[in-house]
């Protein structure tokens, strides 16, 4: 039998990388994750000041992994979402109450996602080699090599399984040359934070423009997570501009219904674009998080779309790890690709929708989207069925999104 240094190693230790190091912890697997920044760096880009809404199915899946007790502290509930558009007459809103579950979704800061599952990690069996880069890899007899760079000297691992988490820029998916579907938006999100003149009552807000979407959403100390979508020719101008004439823009964009804002945090801002991989997987190698679709968050589902490929590849691996076989066979990597990509595809398509429908000010379509919202408003069948997307819960069957831990491992 060839024996390989690791059973799984995964490239790229931001959220989703390190969410699924988690959820195999404490496993009698070898697990290793390579992360390019080091952990104490406060600048590790997937661990920044974003705000995440979380939604309700991505809640029950960190439950299943352990790590919610640890994030719960620092998450808000939403317990409504209000969507509306600027000018239109039509809304439609989502109650937690109508839907029976204590909340819709939550949010918490990527920074604070970040360090619990660190602090999580940091107490694993799992071996973290960090500040260090995965830049190749080679197929040898049932297993793969793995090239790793830290300081600059090579090194070669081996591995039955490869998870290639390492971003929307993803090296491992470029050297495999797996072919993308990608989007240019010529948009920007600018994430800040600010403080409502009223209580926001656990509220979440999306309001369409025609300059682009602005979301809201609730978070600690009576704050909202901003991220506010301009035309990226914009962006050097809007992120020059004092606090006033942010507060001002907020302001044109959602109206009073918050009240009159103030304190307005840090900005950042991301170029925005959609990209989804046609593959999933190649031999002994799966793609898990932006590294297989990034997408508009326009309807916060990035890392919420990652935490289910998480729970379906997880579920797969410690199953074949309790019936001894191959964690990086074939079969399993079908088995992922299958269950993955229709949802992956569907999200995309949907976001995309949105941002084209929402973004388009002619006159007719504008009425359209009014009436459409208005129905959705009126028909709680529709509702329900918007509801159970938004909150994550559509065809997902794995254990960790029921909740349920992966067995006598994490139990
Ligand atoms: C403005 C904005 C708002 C968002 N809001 C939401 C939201 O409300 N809800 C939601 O669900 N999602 C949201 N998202 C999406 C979410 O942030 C992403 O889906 C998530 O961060 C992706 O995590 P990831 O680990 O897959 O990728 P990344 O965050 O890109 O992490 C990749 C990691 O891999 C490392 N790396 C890269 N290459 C290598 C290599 N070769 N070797 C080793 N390490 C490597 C990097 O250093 C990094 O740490 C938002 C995104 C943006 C931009």
């Amino acid at each position: 039998m060839i024996t390989s240094d690791f059973d799984i190693v995964i490239a790229g230790g931001g959220l989703a990388g390190s969410t699924l190091a988690c959820a195999l912890a404490n496993t009698d697997m070898r697990i290793a994750i390579i992360e390019s920044v080091a952990a104490s760096a406060d600048h590790q880009p997937s661990f920044d000041d974003r705000a995440i809404a979380l939604a309700y199915g991505s809640q029950r899946i960190f439950e299943g992994i352990g790590l919610w007790e640890a994030i719960a502290p620092n998450a808000t509930a939403i317990r409504k979402i209000h969507v509306s558009e600027r000018g239109g007459f039509g809304f439609t809103h989502l109650d937690a109450a109508e839907e029976q579950v204590p909340a819709l979704g939550y949010v918490a800061l990527a920074r604070e996602l970040g360090g619990a599952i660190t602090q999580q990690l940091e107490s694993s069996n799992v071996t973290r080699i960090s500040p260090a880069t995965v830049v190749g890899f080679a197929h040898t007899e049932n297993q793969l090599s793995v090239v790793v760079e830290a300081d600059g000297r090579q090194q070669q691992l081996t591995t039955r399984l490869l998870v290639a988490a390492d971003g929307g820029q993803s090296l491992i998916r470029q050297q495999l040359d797996i072919k993308t579907r990608q989007w240019e938006y010529g948009q920007t999100a600018i994430v800040t934070n600010v403080t409502p003149g009223i209580p926001h009552h656990n509220i979440a807000y999306e309001r369409f423009t025609p300059n682009g979407p602005l979301a809201l959403l609730p978070m600690t100390e009576n704050r909202f997570g901003v991220v506010l979508t301009i035309d990226s020719e914009a962006c050097d101008d809007v992120m020059a501009f004092d606090d006033d004439a942010f507060i001002t823009l907020l302001q044109q964009r959602m109206g009073f219904r918050c009240g009159r804002f103030s304190r307005v945090g840090e900005r950042f801002s991301y170029p925005l674009t959609l990209m989804t991989a046609n593959e999933a997987v190649r031999p002994r190698i799966a793609l898990l998080g932006n590294a297989g679709h990034a997408l508009h968050p326009i309807s916060g589902q990035g890392f919420n779309l990652g935490l289910r490929d998480i729970a379906v590849l997880a579920g797969l691996i410690v199953n074949a790890d309790r019936l001894m076989q191959d964690p990086g066979s074939q079969q399993l990597l079908q088995q992922y690709q299958k269950q993955r990509l229709p949802d992956q595809q569907q999200v995309a398509l949907l976001t995309d929708g949105l941002v084209r429908l929402f973004g388009n000010p002619l006159r007719g379509i504008s009425v359209g989207r009014n009436l459409g919202m208005l129905a959705a408003d009126l028909l709680p069948g529709v509702r329900q069925r918007i509801a159970r997307h938004a909150m994550g819960l559509s065809g997902i069957h794995s254990r960790l999104a029921r909740g349920l831990s992966l067995g006598k491992y994490n139990e």
